[in-house]
């Protein structure tokens, strides 16, 4: 019976994973972990009782305890206790689905106790992509990827050899305001931001989606997991959301992964690979599909894809530095302080700092986690700076 542990497991795919969960009856929960949400959380410990349950808000430990009184399991307190579940020797696959920067070190460690992961938190890629693959070579861990275009890619490649692969195609939705011009794009407040064409998520991928910084992350993630230079990567938007994403091989041949926008299919794949098993979740039928559109992105409207590549390219701790500074500027913009271009401005300014004062070339997680830390303490001063 595989065992699981799923930290982010009161989010979008938290959720998810515990709902392929229901649909076969051979996985054990053995571990779960959440920010706050202890309701969610409460309900999650009852119906799976898992053997620990990790709560990183500490202040509601006691609260917890009370939802759950007949539960006798392990209950694990802050960040320290995320880190004490995910090295416990009594589970197989780490399911990965914290969002943003705190997936580090929780993913690392997981991969440091030779667990296998399935991978939808993409942040720990992005800021730490090095350490984390070098890692998972050295304990000679499999990195299965949930984040639907990489799960794309990794079944076009199946049975075949990396070096014909030629470059990669990421789709993209191009998200809520695609078709809007820069100047109406300017005016935009969070809830339409939060309304996105295709896929249902959390907020902050959701507002990646927007701003099409999701897509940038998801070329440094796809860099990483497919060992593949920035120039072979190339986005296309795509706004039916069929096609997953492409890979073309060296004779000019592309192989594309077609699906429905439902997350439990890569999280299925994932949690069972390499077996494929039925499920009753929604399909699609050639005939159904009226057509398939593609377009460049648009580098004016949404600057956000060109600053990740940038980063990438560079590369050292530039990417963590990035992906701090928009992980706290989406914050803002979804308090509603700034408005939606602010986010990129935000960040081309703190890479710029970055980038005079103290990038590296070769972090170790240290130090990675060291730009984390300063582009966060520091956030209000660049906050100060921008004209509201
Ligand atoms: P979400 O906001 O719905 O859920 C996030 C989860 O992480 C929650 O359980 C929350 O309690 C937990 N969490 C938040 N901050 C934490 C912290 N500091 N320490 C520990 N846990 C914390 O997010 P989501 O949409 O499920 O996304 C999770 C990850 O998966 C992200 O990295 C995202 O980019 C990636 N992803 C999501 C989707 C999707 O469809 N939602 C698709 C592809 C990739
Ligand atoms: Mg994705």
């Amino acid at each position: 019976m595989p065992s699981l542990v799923i930290i982010g497991s009161t989010g979008s795919i938290g959720r998810q994973t515990l709902e392929v969960v229901d649909e076969f009856n051979d996985f054990q929960v053995v571990g779960l972990a959440s920010f706050r949400n202890i309701t969610l959380l409460a309900e999650q410990i009852i119906k799976y009782n898992p053997l620990a349950v990790a709560l990183i808000d500490a202040e509601q430990g006691e609260a917890l305890r009370t939802l759950v009184p007949q539960w006798s399991g392990e209950l694990l307190l802050g960040t320290d206790g995320l880190e004490e579940l995910t090295a416990r020797d009594d589970y197989q696959i780490l399911v990965s689905a914290v969002v943003g920067a705190a997936g580090i070190s929780p993913t690392i460690t997981a991969i440091r106790h030779g667990k296998t992961i399935a991978l939808a938190n993409k942040e720990t890629l992005v800021s730490a992509g090095a350490i984390v693959m070098e890692e998972a070579r050295r304990q000679n861990v499999c990195i299965y990827p949930v984040d639907s275009e990489h799960s794309a890619i990794f079944q076009c490649l199946e049975g075949r050899r990396l070096e014909d692969m030629r470059r990669i195609y990421l789709t993209a939705s191009g998200g809520p305001f695609r078709t809007l011009s820069r100047e109406d794009i300017e005016k935009v407040r969070p809830e339409a931001a939060l309304a996105h064409p295709t896929w249902s998520m959390g907020g902050k991928i959701t507002i990646d989606s927007a701003t099409l910084m999701n897509k940038g992350l998801e070329v440094m993630e796809a860099h990483w997991l497919f060992a593949l230079p920035y120039d072979d990567i190339e986005v296309v938007v795509h706004p039916q959301s069929i096609i997953h994403s492409m890979v073309e091989l060296k004779d000019g041949s592309i192989i594309a992964q077609l699906g429905p926008a439902d997350m439990r299919l890569p999280i299925q794949l994932a949690l069972c690979y390499p077996e494929r098993r039925h499920n009753p979740f929604q399909r699609i039928h050639p005939l159904a599909l009226s057509r398939l559109d593609f377009e460049a992105p648009d580098l004016t409207r949404f600057p956000c894809l060109e600053s990740a590549y940038y980063a990438g390219r560079k590369g050292g701790t530039m990417p963590a530095v990035l992906n701090a500074a928009n992980e706290m500027a989406v914050e803002e913009f979804l308090q509603g302080r700034i408005g939606f271009y602010h986010i990129s401005d935000l960040i081309c300014r703190i890479m710029e700092e970055h980038d005079r004062r103290d990038w590296r070339a070769q972090p170790g997680l240290e130090e990675i986690l060291a730009v984390d830390r300063w582009v966060r303490s520091e956030f209000h001063r660049w906050l100060r700076g921008i004209s509201h």
